[in-house]
């Protein structure tokens, strides 16, 4: 292995080192639901790129931290919030309008510094009312490997696909 290739490996395992760290933090900004790993074999390349996937809405989804993710489902549905006026005002449009003010508010606070790769930098207190009592925000039951399913990247062509704008 020489010099560039032993930098790629470095690289490429801190990338998986912080999406591991990602599924254990966030959820999918648009249903809310847990996110796995998933390795996608490309063509001929044995190795394949790991990505997160939401397996509820079956696509690469990057993720939000999950207190934004219920702060912003709560704004969405107290203030109406709507940025798609042209589209039905159907679960579809109430997920994309939750997962726009989660970038938002993941911008935002990322840039206020409260927000990095790994969660947030300090402690949050939210509030009671916004999360309700049924919701568990961590899952200390979580492996602490947990495990990469494999996929071909036929099996997802033409399926939509998160993106990161907001970490
Ligand atoms: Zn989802």
């Amino acid at each position: 292995m020489n010099a560039m290739q032993v930098e790629a490996e470095i690289k490429k395992s801190q990338r998986l080192r912080e999406l591991k760290i990602r599924i254990k933090n966030c959820c999918c900004r648009y249903c809310g639901g847990s996110l796995k790993l998933r390795r996608i074999l490309y063509g001929n390349l044995s190795e394949g790129r790991v990505e997160i996937f939401c397996t509820d809405c079956d696509r690469i989804e990057y993720g939000v931290d999950r207190e934004i993710f219920h702060v912003a489902k709560h704004f969405v549905q107290e203030f109406d919030f709507n940025m798609y006026p042209d589209n039905a005002g159907n679960v579809r449009t109430v997920q994309m309008n939750t997962a726009k003010v989660c970038d938002i508010m993941a911008w935002g606070c990322k840039n206020l510094g409260f927000l990095a790769y790994d969660g947030f930098q300090v402690p949050v207190d939210i509030s009671q009312g916004i999360i309700g009592d049924d919701v568990v925000l961590r899952n200390a039951e979580l492996e602490p490997e947990p495990e990469i399913e494999t996929m071909d990247e036929n099996m997802i062509f033409g399926r939509g696909s998160g993106d990161s704008t907001c970490l």
